[in-house]
């Protein structure tokens, strides 16, 4: 690796940093090109995160996880990404397991958190948007209604990555009517849903083929019979419990893209010195060095909005506008080092083999999820700048 990617003040958690990129090294790019190919989950790179507890790194150490800061669990992921691998194959497993965390009881954390810590159990799977409402979340129309012990889930969800490759999934839906609630924000509870027993029994999973190999799907709920204590915390109260891990998801996805930034210039670099055209390194020109050279300043300056945002979320501060701003500076650097990137290779930049193709296609869907750049813009007028709400 080259060391103008990694400055000494950004190599927090260097030790950790070390291991995950020795990991990475067996999943090289023939390993991704392939699952590419045939839309095929990376089993075998989960299995390997899991069994070096790298996805327990926020699973206080009680419960069997490693008890890390969000900033460690921010450079694992920026390592996955950095590396040329996927994290988003289970990038979801660190922050949503902190809606558990949070509000889960007690019960409920000794049933599932050391299992989740293990590897036993994974909790990859995030049931928020549906097909009418979008980025509306309190518009969902997925109804939980209580029926004795039981709670009775009918509605649809779209885009829940990895629902085939996870145990359980934490599932947003209403359980108060929206004209019964006094804001839409209420009458929304979560609920910790075990796959396992209610699959083809009242859950239904159907993948969709997307751009690039991400596992996602559509679910249907169909008069789907859950246990009441799969409730988490109180009814009514799941909106606020997810807003409150929205910070943790904004950071960590802003490292996977710091990472990919990172991938994609040192990509760059070394192919712009090696091809020759013209009797010359195609590096030699400016039009070459400067679109990676603009790519690489604004990745390092939403580096450091990534930091920020880190450590003020482990100061248990407001970092709402911080970690927004972190996702799409981050977003934004990786699609910009992406486009260089492919630039810069020329006809190869379209070329599997390159892997600059695959991971172009990866890191654009930063730029839409898990939040559009569109709504964090919304979020800054409104919160920061003190603007009208447009929508
Ligand atoms: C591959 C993939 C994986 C995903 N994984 C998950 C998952 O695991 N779990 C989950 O719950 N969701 C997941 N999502 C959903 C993702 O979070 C949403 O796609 C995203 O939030 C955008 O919502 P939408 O697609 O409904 O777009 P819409 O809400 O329909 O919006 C469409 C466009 O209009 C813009 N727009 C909408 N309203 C406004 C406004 N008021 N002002 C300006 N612009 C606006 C948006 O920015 C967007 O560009 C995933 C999506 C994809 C594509």
């Amino acid at each position: 690796m080259n060391d103008y990617t990694h400055a000494a003040e950004t190599q927090a958690h260097s030790e950790i940093r070390e291991e995950v990129r020795k990991l990475c090294l067996n999943f090289p790019g023939a390993y991704w090109r392939e699952l590419d190919r045939a839309a095929a989950y990376p089993e075998a790179f989960v299995r390997a995160l899991g069994e070096g507890g790298w996805l327990a790194a926020l699973i206080p150490e009680e419960y069997g996880g490693s008890g890390l800061p969000l900033s460690a669990a921010a450079a694992i992921l920026e390592e996955v990404q950095r590396a040329g691998c996927n994290g988003g194959a289970c990038h979801a497993q660190m922050y949503i397991m902190g809606t558990l965390l949070r509000h889960g009881n007690e019960a409920q954390k000794q049933l599932y958190l050391p299992k989740i810590a293990s590897g036993e159990l994974r909790l990859q799977a995030f049931g928020v948007t549906e097909p009418t409402s979008g980025t509306d979340t309190t518009a969902l129309k997925t109804t939980a209604l209580r029926d004795g012990d039981e709670y009775v889930v009918n509605g649809q969800k779209i885009w829940t990555s990895r629902a085939e490759h996870s145990d359980l999934m934490l599932l947003l839906a209403r359980t108060t009517p929206r004209e019964k609630t006094q804001k839409k924000t209420e009458g929304l509870s979560v609920f910790l849903l075990d796959m396992r027993i209610v699959k083809d029994n009242g859950l239904t999973i159907r993948p969709i083929r997307t751009m690039m190999n991400h596992a996602t799907t559509e679910v249907f709920f169909d008069d789907m019979r859950i246990p009441a204590s799969a409730l988490i915390g109180e009814e009514g109260k799941g909106f606020r419990y997810i807003l409150s891990g929205m910070n943790a998801e904004r950071i960590l996805i802003a490292a996977e893209c710091i990472g990919d930034a990172k991938w994609f210039t040192e990509k760059s670099v070394n192919y712009a010195k090696e091809r020759a055209v013209f009797g010359r390194p195609i590096g030699q020109n400016q039009g070459i060095q400067f679109p990676i050279s603009k790519a690489y300043a604004h990745m390092r300056a939403a580096e450091l909005m990534v930091y920020q945002a880190a450590s003020l979320y482990e100061q248990g501060r407001d970092c709402g506008a911080e970690a927004n701003m972190a996702k799409m500076l981050a977003a934004d650097a990786s699609w910009e080092a992406a486009e260089a990137c492919v630039q810069t290779h020329g006809g190869f930049g379209f070329a599997e083999e390159y892997d600059v193709e695959r991971k172009f296609r990866e890191t654009r869907l930063y730029q839409v999820a898990p939040i559009s750049t569109n709504l964090i813009l919304s979020y800054l007028a409104e919160h920061v700048l003190g603007l009208p709400r447009s929508y």
